[in-house]
């Protein structure tokens, strides 16, 4: 008898008649025999709909009270599921908050990390053939604070849940049938990718690819646990992320996937003094801030003084340039909204030399400027405006042949 971790994301709770599905599917698993631990989201837009009331009431929100509305959208949604498997007796479901099956997470709030999860419950449920029903997406710290892991992170909930009870597999349950080559909502032509590996799994969430929050990758990655990303609307295969050993001819791919991340910021830092220490201090304080911070370009200094630019995401703007404004001096700060980053990724591309030229030259082809780039050993990025994004995605997909 296996256990597996089902996790599912709003839309897949986002109506009565889903929510019945959902209860449907863990059962089915449970009678062909399987232990079955379910985690979900709030339902289809209503963290969207608390994040907006709290704007409402405070631009720059409390964080740990922020963090305590924002997850109420699980709660409603945990509720749902548990009752809805009520209804299909014998079995049964029981609901639980992240606190109350004890996962542990640090006070940094919206962007918590787990790190630790106390099964005793979980374990005493799952014995008693009972389907725990778990709300992703929040944990409790030491001082009994709710706190949120950010946007997209009851697929991070889910993955460390399988990880602390030894599953066979996590199961990602979404709206599209799997991981594609790109957002098959921007791009028709994108194509279902059977299996990939965490590290290019990796690269395209932390690039955009919403499909899986970057942080269950690498939580998934270092324990090693498989990922399988499917569609909650039909039974067929979806995508197995798995490791790098599993997959034979990875390597023969150059580019195997195009991801995008829309409401970019660009700060440009202008007569900053070129003297030790300026980065260092400019970027600890942000770090402090818990903005993360994304491509950095450094110019070469003149008369002393260089400037500096670096992105970080439009939800970090008004944070950020409050930190960045005691500075002070002779620094000139220029903020540019509205950009977005378009990225290729790729394992094999760091032996193919060529791939960055041919990607400068499909933009350019396409009349798109190109504001930053930035590249590591399996990915290029660039940021480019943001109304531009759509039609970069299109024009890479199609001109790396991945449709
Ligand atoms: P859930 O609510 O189930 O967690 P998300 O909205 O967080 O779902 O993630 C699923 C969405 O991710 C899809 O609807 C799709 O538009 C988007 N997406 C972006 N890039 C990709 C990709 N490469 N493959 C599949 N989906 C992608
Ligand atoms: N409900 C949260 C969000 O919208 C968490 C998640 O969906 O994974 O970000
Ligand atoms: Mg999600």
């Amino acid at each position: 008898m296996s256990l597996i971790v089902k996790k599912f994301g709003g839309t897949s709770v986002g109506s009565i008649e889903r929510i019945q599905n959902v209860a449907r599917l863990a059962l089915k698993a449970q009678k062909k025999g399987d232990k079955v631990v379910v985690v979900v989201s709030a339902m289809a837009g209503e963290t969207n709909r608390l994040v907006g009331l709290a704007k409402k009431v405070n631009p720059i929100p409390d964080s740990r009270d922020y963090d305590l509305l924002l997850a109420s959208g699980e709660q409603a949604a945990v509720g749902l599921v548990s009752l809805a498997l009520n209804t299909l007796k014998p079995f049964s479901g029981r609901g639980f908050l992240g606190y109350q099956v004890g996962i542990y997470t640090d006070s940094v709030y919206s962007k918590a990390r787990i790190y630790k999860i106390n099964t005793q419950v979980l374990k005493k449920e799952i014995a008693k053939g009972v389907i725990p029903v778990i709300a992703g997406f929040q944990g409790m710290d030491l001082e009994n604070n709710i706190t949120t892991l950010g946007r997209g992170g009851s697929d991070t909930s889910a993955v460390a849940i399988a990880i602390a009870l030894g599953a066979q597999v996590c199961e990602i349950y979404t709206d599209v049938d799997g991981v594609f080559t790109s957002d098959p909502r921007v791009c028709p032509e994108a194509r279902k990718i059977s299996h990939i590996s965490y590290e290019e799994m990796m690269e395209l969430a932390g690039l955009g690819a919403k499909v899986l929050q970057i942080r269950s990758v690498e939580l998934a990655a270092k324990f090693n646990m498989p990922i399988h990303v499917r569609s909650s609307f039909h039974t067929g295969e979806g995508t197995m992320v798995v490791s790098k050993k599993l997959l034979g001819g990875l390597e023969k791919v150059v580019v195997s996937g195009i991801a995008s991340d829309s409401a970019q910021v660009k700060f440009s830092l202008q007569n900053v003094p070129d003297r030790p220490g300026m980065a260092a201090g400019i970027f600890g304080a942000l770090a402090k801030a818990a903005i993360d911070v994304d491509i950095i370009v450094q110019d070469i200094p003149t008369a002393g003084k260089l400037s500096l630019s670096f992105t970080v995401s439009g939800t970090d703007q008004l944070k950020a340039a409050r930190v960045l404004k005691k500075i002070g001096g002779a620094v000139r700060i220029v903020q540019e909204k509205d950009l977005a980053k378009v990225s290729i990724v790729g394992v094999g591309m760091q032996h193919h030399p060529g791939v960055a030229a041919k990607m400068f030259e499909l933009l350019a082809r396409a009349q798109i400027n190109i504001k930053l780039i930035t590249t590591s050993e399996i990915k290029i990025s660039c940021l480019i405006d943001g109304a531009l994004e759509k039609k970069a995605v299109r024009v890479l997909h199609r001109g790396f042949g991945l449709g």
